[in-house]
């Protein structure tokens, strides 16, 4: 952590006139979550539970995977926002041990909550994994790579059956903890006017939504152009979710890379943007950032950026009003 932004790790998360944010931190294992608290992550924003999946040859039990979600919540306590993504394997993350086919396009295939809708078993056990975890903790639960209202209605029927089973057998659980789900489908942000209806909160996953949007392989060194979280196309889809949203009085976040990044950071927070989930390492960088932004300036630069037509034009208007950023 740069000795620079030491004195950002524990203090709140506000603007310059005064508006909060959440400032929480992207992680994929306990461990993770004792490093983001030191760097002064408020809570977690996505728990990356593949890795709970890989490098073994069975699947992980209910006790354990419990655990892992417990462990994570102790290092914040028990008030703490813990943002538990269900399995999100596929595309860039195998699982042998699934025997899944092998796929031409595994970005647009047969991954997170495509299998786990055809896979109830292996789905209840994560989802009751984390009701229980709920019990003493402030744990919320998302689905990756929501596509349609359908998929979200058939996940949230398989929380519920995994409810019943827990209530049936005497255990203790959270039965209003928020379900929300992650935008990094174009479909998704298209419909989030609907789902913002039946949802708890929406993060918007960018890091997928950006290479969706454009049809361009986040792993392409040579689509980087088009890989550009500025690009226009992009900043209207995340404008739309974020006013869907608030329409329905539900929260939004964002979990991609993006969220800590210096240029994008401003007009998120413009845009109205509620929670940011990043690498425990940027969380004090990025407050100390937000402590220099004024919300009703910056949505006004959200609203100046959302005129242009290229990633460059964007990245000098942040410039152009914020020098000190260059
Ligand atoms: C994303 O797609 O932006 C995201 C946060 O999920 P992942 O990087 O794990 O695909
Ligand atoms: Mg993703």
């Amino acid at each position: 952590l740069a000795e620079r932004y030491r004195a950002f790790v524990d203090c709140p998360s506000v603007t310059l006139d005064g508006a909060s944010v959440e400032l929480v931190a992207n992680i994929g294992s306990p461990a993770d979550a004792e490093a983001a608290a030191r760097g002064g992550a408020e809570g977690v924003g996505l728990f990356r539970t593949e890795f709970l999946y890989m490098g073994r040859d069975s699947l992980p039990t209910e006790d354990e995977q419990y655990e892992a979600y417990a462990a994570a919540a102790r290092a914040f306590g028990p008030e703490a926002p813990i943002v538990i993504r269900t399995m999100d394997i596929g595309g860039d993350k195998e699982l042998p041990l699934l025997e899944l086919p092998k796929e031409e396009n595994p970005f647009l295939g047969y991954r997170a909550i495509r299998i786990c809708l055809d896979r109830p078993e292996l789905f209840k056990t994560q989802l009751r994994a984390i009701l229980r975890a709920s019990a003493e903790t402030n744990v919320k639960i998302m689905f990756p790579m929501i596509a349609s209202l359908r998929e979200w209605r058939r996940a949230k029927a398989v929380l519920e059956e995994a409810k019943a089973e827990l209530r049936a057998e005497g255990r203790a659980f959270q039965d209003d903890l928020e379900t929300g789900i992650m935008i990094e489908v174009p479909g998704a942000a298209l419909m989030a006017d609907r789902l913002a209806k039946e949802v708890d909160f929406f993060s918007i996953g960018t890091n997928d939504l950006v290479q969706y949007t454009m049809a361009a392989d986040r792993m392409n060194p040579k689509l980087a152009h088009l890989n550009d979280p500025l690009q226009p196309a992009v900043l209207r889809l995340i404008d739309q979710v974020i006013r869907a949203a608030e329409r329905e009085g539900k929260w939004v976040g964002m979990c991609g890379e993006m969220a800590g990044q210096p240029h994008a950071v401003p007009i998120l927070l413009g845009m109205g943007l509620h929670e940011f989930s990043m690498s425990g390492v940027h969380v004090a960088r990025t407050r100390a950032l937000i402590a220099k932004l004024d919300r009703s300036g910056m949505g006004r630069l959200a609203e100046a950026v959302l005129e242009l037509d290229e990633p460059d034009e964007i990245r000098s208007e942040v410039e152009s009003q914020l020098s000190w950023l260059r």
